[in-house]
C-alpha cells in the first residue's frame, strides 16, 4: 500500500464512491487539446482562421466515463488554461539554438 504519493497531475474522484483516476486514464490528449485540420494566423502570428473538420477533431473538456470499481458513470468536465512567460535570461534565442534529435 502505497500512501503519501505526490501525484504529478490532477486526481479525477468518482463522485460515487471515491475511487481515483488520473486523467491520463480517461482523457485522450488529443480529445482534450484538439487536432486543427487548419491554423491560419496573420503576419504578427493572430490566429485569425480554424478550423476542425469533424466534431471529433474540436477540443472537447467533458467526458463520460463508467467508474470501474462502482460501475456508475460520471461526466467530467476539464478546465485547461495555458500560462507562458519569457524564458529565463540565460536562455534566449541571441545564442545559438542547438535541438537534438533522436
Ligand atoms: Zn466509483
Amino acid at each position: 500500500m502505497i500512501s503519501n504519493i505526490v501525484h504529478k497531475s490532477a486526481v479525477i474522484k468518482c463522485p460515487h464512491c471515491g475511487a481515483e483516476y488520473l486523467p491520463g486514464e480517461i482523457y485522450m490528449p488529443n480529445a482534450i487539446i484538439g487536432q486543427p485540420d487548419e491554423v491560419v494566423k496573420d503576419s504578427l502570428g493572430k490566429i485569425i482562421y480554424e478550423d476542425y473538420s469533424t466534431p471529433e477533431r474540436e477540443p472537447s473538456l467533458t467526458e463520460s466515463f463508467t467508474c470501474e470499481y462502482c460501475d456508475k458513470p460520471f461526466v467530467i468536465e476539464a478546465t485547461v488554461t495555458y500560462k507562458t512567460k519569457e524564458e529565463a535570461p540565460e536562455k534566449t534565442f541571441k545564442d545559438q539554438y542547438v535541438s537534438l534529435l533522436d
